[in-house]
This record gives C-alpha cells, structure tokens and sequence, in this order.
C-alpha cells in the first residue's frame, strides 16, 4: 500500500533526497568511505557545508551581513542560546503556543522578558495582533509556525525593535525578509532535513552586544568564525540537508514552495470547510499552511477514533492531532505531494458518505 506521511516532525523528505543522503552513507563521493566514517575536516566534506551555505543564501536570498550556520542541539537550545547572545536587559515575546512558551522561559533566564500578547486564553488558535512591542526591548521574539496549533505568521511584522523568530516548521516554505530579523533558526526535522542539526542565519553585525561572557559553544560567533566547523558538526543531517536544498532550487525555489503550499492547503482546507464531520481549530486568517488542524463537529466526536483508523487503513500516517488540540493534524511541508493531500480528502470524502 502506498504511504502517505502527514507527519508533524521529523516529517516528509523528497524520495530522491532520502536516496541520495543513504547512498551517501554506503560511499561518499567516491571515496571508498561513508559519509559518517570520514574526518568533518577532510577536504571532501567542506564543500557539503559550503554548498548548503550558499544555497540557503540563494533561497532566502540572504542579504550582506548575514551568515549562515549550522549546529546541533535542537531548536531547543536555540531557546537558551538566543538569550544568552541577544539580551542586554529586556526581550519582547509573543506568545502563540507551547514553544514560543518554552522560549520565553528560557529567556527569564537572562533579563526581563515582556509578553506583548498571548493567545493561550484561547487555546492558541489565533495569532494576536495590534500589540505594542516597547521599543526599548532587545528584540521581539516570534514563532512563525505554530506546529501544534496550526497558526502561522506569513506576513513579516512591523517592529520597531529587530525580529528574532523561530522557524523550525516553516523555514524554506515561503521568501521571507531576512533583513527584519537578527537571528532566524529553525530544527531541521520538520522542513529542512533529518534531526540532528538546526539552521540559523545571523546577522553578525547585531553579535558580540550583551555584556556577560557566553560559553565558548553557546556563543554563536563561535560558530560563525568556524564556519560551522569549531567542532565535529552533525554531517549527515547537514548533508541531507543540502541535498534537500538543491532539490528546493531545481523545484523552482521559495516562490514555487509557497505557491504549492497554498495549493495544498486549500485543497484540505477546503475538504475540512465542505464536509459536515469535521471544522479546522484554528482561527480562518491565521490558519498554517504546514500544519493543518482539524477536529470532528461536535454532533460526530464519536467518530474521532473510527476515523483515525479508516484513514491508517488507507495509508495515511501521523495524522492523529497532538494531545493538546485532539483530532488530525496533516502536516504539508514542502515534500508533501497535490497527490498526498488529495489521498486524505478521498478519505475524507469516502467517510463522510458512510455517515
Ligand atoms: C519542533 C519544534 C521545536 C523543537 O524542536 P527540537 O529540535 O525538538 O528542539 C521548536 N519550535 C518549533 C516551532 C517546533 O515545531
């Protein structure tokens, strides 16, 4: 049976991606070796690196004054990280769910963190806006994909203060104004790659401002002076993902990612809206294209489990919603396939007409 991944996170890869990073695991260019049996300083390994540099630049088209590195731990520790290298006395957070929350704990830290607005009163199915960002604030913290509610952030915010933001589920999905921001990271598990490595493009420019002294490894111009190589850096999650870039780049780049992602999600948004058992959880405007939420009506919650199970059944995989929302979730990043989406409505459909 065929599959179809709704996966939230780590999530769909393109095939060819995932056949190119295993086929560089057997032999790595050539070199009678693995990719993870080779020095990260041997020369055949700094072009990976390099590559997936400039292709990121090229995507986001990434103006001068930024880099682009890339380190392990996980969006989480970016959650202390950015702190620790951004916050002189005060941090503006906006809080759109459970991450955005892990991230302003973190930052409490480290000097004063102002919650601008929060959404949690409401479950998080909306994005708040008209807030006041104090102008005094180091910088405001954003997520721009809220992975567990399904709200996204698709406009750029005007701010006053520079914009840090937390992309691990959109990265890649759309152009996005790097300039507004000082700091943009994202996990690469759910767009950008395999777990194991996390994306960051910093301007360097806005480093080395906070007065306290930053661990060497937690201090990310570490990391820029190394060129992701101060120490032994994830090489097959970095690898995975410059395959994946290039793949993003002969697909036609950012702009054709964000035009399919509409497509996608209208599709099922669409399915969600027409069909009488089911309604979307997350505020219309605010709704992501990466992580679609939906619950049965209330006159079908019955049915919840009898339609989780028709749809594994047809190969549907991860599209149970997380506990904190219930229902679905289909996740549509940018390998997910019109093919993928349709399947899920076809389910939908065919359910529906059996009730
Ligand atoms: C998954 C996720 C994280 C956490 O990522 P880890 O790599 O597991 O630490 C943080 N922020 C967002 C928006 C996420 O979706």
């Amino acid at each position: 049976m065929k599959m179809y991944n709704f996966n939230a996170g780590p999530s769909i890869l393109p095939r060819e991606v995932i056949e190119a990073t295993a086929a560089a695991c057997l032999e790595f260019n050539g070199t009678g070796l693995s990719l993870m049996e080779i020095s990260h300083r041997a020369k055949y390994f700094q072009p990976v690196v390099d590559e997936a540099v400039a292709l990121t630049k090229e995507l986001l088209d990434v103006p001068a004054g930024y880099e682009v590195i890339f380190l392990a731990g996980g969006a989480s520790t970016e959650f202390c990280r950015v702190p620790y290298n951004f916050l002189e006395k005060k941090a503006a957070y906006l809080n759109t769910g459970v991450w955005a929350k892990k991230a302003m704990k973190e930052a409490k830290l480290f000097g004063e963190v102002v919650e601008v607005a929060s959404s949690a009163a409401a479950n998080y199915t909306y994005i708040p806006k008209d807030f006041v960002i104090p102008a005094d604030a180091d910088y405001l913290h954003i997520t721009t994909n809220n992975t567990i509610y399904g709200t996204e952030i698709r406009k750029e915010i005007d701010s006053p203060v520079p914009l840090i933001a937390d992309m691990s589920s959109d990265i890649m999905s759309r152009p996005v104004d790097v300039s507004k921001y000082n700091l943009i990271y994202a996990g690469a598990q759910k767009n950008l790659s395999m777990a194991g490595v996390n994306i960051l493009i910093v301007k360097v420019d806005a480093l080395e401002k906070v007065s306290r002294a930053i661990p060497t490894m937690l201090n990310y111009m570490t990391h820029v002076t190394a060129g992701s190589m101060f120490n032994t850096p994830p090489v097959v999650p970095i690898y995975c993902a410059m395959q994946n870039l290039r793949w993003l780049k002969a697909q036609g780049g950012l702009e054709k990612m964000d035009r399919l992602a509409h497509e996608r999600a209208d599709i099922v948004y669409g399915e969600i809206d027409r069909n009488k058992l089911f309604r979307g959880t997350a505020k219309e405007e605010d709704r992501s294209l990466m992580n679609i939420c939906f619950v049965m009506n209330d006159e079908y919650k019955e049915l919840e489990a009898d339609f989780l199970k028709f749809a594994t059944e047809r190969g549907m995989v991860g599209v149970k919603g997380h506990r904190s929302v219930g229902g679905f979730r289909a996740s549509c990043y940018n390998a997910q396939t019109i093919e993928g989406v349709n399947a899920l409505v076809a389910c939908m459909k065919e359910f529906e007409s059996k009730h």
